[in-house]
C-alpha cells in the first residue's frame, strides 16, 4: 500500500487527536501518503480530504476533540451515500481508510468493506468503553476521570448538606463509565443500563445507611438505566423515603470534553502506530485493540457484534464498600 486516508467519525472522545497524529506519523515513517477526511463519513461522501504531514499534527497530542472534526453522517447509512464515498475513495487513488469511532462508526465500515473492495482498519475510539477486542478505547480513561472529578465536588456540598445525590453520566448501552467512577467516587450505587433490577436494592442500602449515620450518598446513574432518568429514579426514591433530601446533577457533555489522560495519549499512540503497521502487513477490515497489554486484531463485524461485559469483579468490590 502507498496512501492511506484516516478520518474520526460518531461522538467525539479525548485522544483522537492523539490517535490521528500517530497515524499520520508513522505513515511517514513508514513511508506512506496520508490523508484525512473532514468531518467522518461526511467528509468522505463530499470529498472534503486533506493531504496531512508530520506537521499538520503538531501541537495536537494533549488537546481533547478532533481537529479532523466527526459528525453523524445519515448519508453514509444509505446505499447511495455510500457509493459517492467509494467514488471519492477511488479517485483519490487510496489503498485503505482508517476509521477512528465507536460501534456505530465500525458498522458502517463494515457495511461498507463488504460493499466495495475497501481495506478498512478500526481505531477504537469512544468515551463509552463498549467494544470487544479491546481491554479499554480511547477517551474511556479521561471521561471516567472527569466524572470522577466531578463526582467528588458534588460528594463535598453533598456531605455540608447531608443529602442524597442522584449524579448520571454517560452510557446509553453501556455503564463502563458509571461503574468505574461510582468505585473511584465512593457511590453507594451505580445504575447500569446491562442491570434490569428493581428500586427495592437501592431503597434497602439507602435505609442502611441512613441507620448507619452515613452522612452523604451518591448514587450514580447511568443514561440508559432501565429504571428510568437519574430525575425518575430520585423522584421514586423520594415517594418511599421522603427524609432524604435529594438533589440530581447530570453531568452531559462535559464528559466528552478535556485534554486526555497520561493513559488515553499512549493507549492512543500505541494504536494508531499498530494501525499503520496492520496495514502494511496485510491487515483489512479488523479493529486494532489492547488486550493484556498485547496489540490484537479483531475482525471489525466481531468487535461490533460481541457485547462487551461489565466486569463481575469490579461490581462486586462496589457492593462490598459501600456498606
Ligand atoms: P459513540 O458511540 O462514541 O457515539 P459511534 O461511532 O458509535 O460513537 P454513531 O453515531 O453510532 O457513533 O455512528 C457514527 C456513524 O456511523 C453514523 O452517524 C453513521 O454515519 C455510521 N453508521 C452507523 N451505523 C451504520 C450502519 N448500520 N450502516 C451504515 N453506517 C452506519
Amino acid at each position: 500500500i502507498k496512501k492511506i486516508a484516516v478520518l474520526t467519525s460518531g461522538g467525539d472522545a479525548p485522544g483522537m487527536n492523539a490517535a490521528v497524529r500517530a497515524v499520520v506519523r508513522s505513515s511517514v515513517y513508514y513511508n506512506l501518503d496520508v490523508y484525512g477526511f473532514y468531518k467522518g463519513y461526511d467528509g468522505l461522501i463530499n470529498g472534503d480530504i486533506e493531504q496531512l504531514q508530520v506537521r499538520s499534527v503538531s501541537n495536537i497530542l494533549s488537546r481533547g476533540g478532533t481537529f479532523l472534526l466527526s459528525a453523524r453522517s445519515d448519508e453514509f447509512r444509505t446505499k447511495e451515500g455510500r457509493a459517492k464515498a467509494y467514488e471519492n475513495f477511488k479517485v483519490n487513488d487510496l489503498d485503505a481508510l482508517v476509521v477512528i469511532g465507536g460501534d456505530g462508526s465500525f458498522t458502517g465500515a463494515d457495511v461498507f468493506s463488504q460493499e466495495y473492495d475497501v481495506p478498512v482498519l478500526g481505531i477504537p475510539g469512544t468515551i463509552d468503553n463498549d467494544l470487544a477486542g479491546t481491554d479499554f478505547t480511547i477517551g474511556y480513561d479521561t471521561a471516567c476521570n472527569t466524572a470522577t472529578e466531578a463526582i467528588d465536588k458534588i460528594r463535598d456540598t453533598a456531605s455540608s448538606h447531608e443529602r442524597l445525590f442522584f449524579v448520571e453520566v454517560m452510557g446509553r448501552d453501556a455503564g463502563f463509565i458509571a461503574v468505574n467512577s461510582g468505585i473511584s467516587g465512593g457511590a453507594v450505587a451505580m445504575l447500569l443500563p446491562e442491570h434490569n433490577w428493581g428500586i427495592d436494592d437501592l431503597i434497602r442500602r439507602l435505609q442502611r445507611g441512613a441507620s448507619n449515620q452515613k452522612a452523604s450518598n451518591i448514587v450514580i446513574v447511568a443514561e440508559g438505566c432501565k429504571l428510568g432518568s437519574a430525575y425518575e429514579i430520585a423522584a421514586k426514591v423520594k415517594a418511599q423515603l421522603d427524609y432524604f433530601d435529594i438533589r440530581v446533577s447530570v453531568l452531559g457533555h462535559l464528559q466528552r470534553g478535556g485534554s486526555p489522560t497520561t493513559s488515553d495519549r499512549v493507549l492512543a499512540s500505541r494504536l494508531g502506530v499498530a494501525a499503520v503497521e496492520g496495514l502494511l502487513n496485510g491487515e483489512s477490515n479488523v479493529m486494532v485493540g489492547v488486550v493484556n497489554s498485547n496489540v490484537v486484531y479483531t475482525p471489525i463485524n466481531e468487535a461490533v457484534k460481541t457485547i462487551k461485559k461489565i466486569d463481575a469483579d469490579e461490581f462486586r468490590i462496589a457492593k462490598i464498600l459501600s456498606i
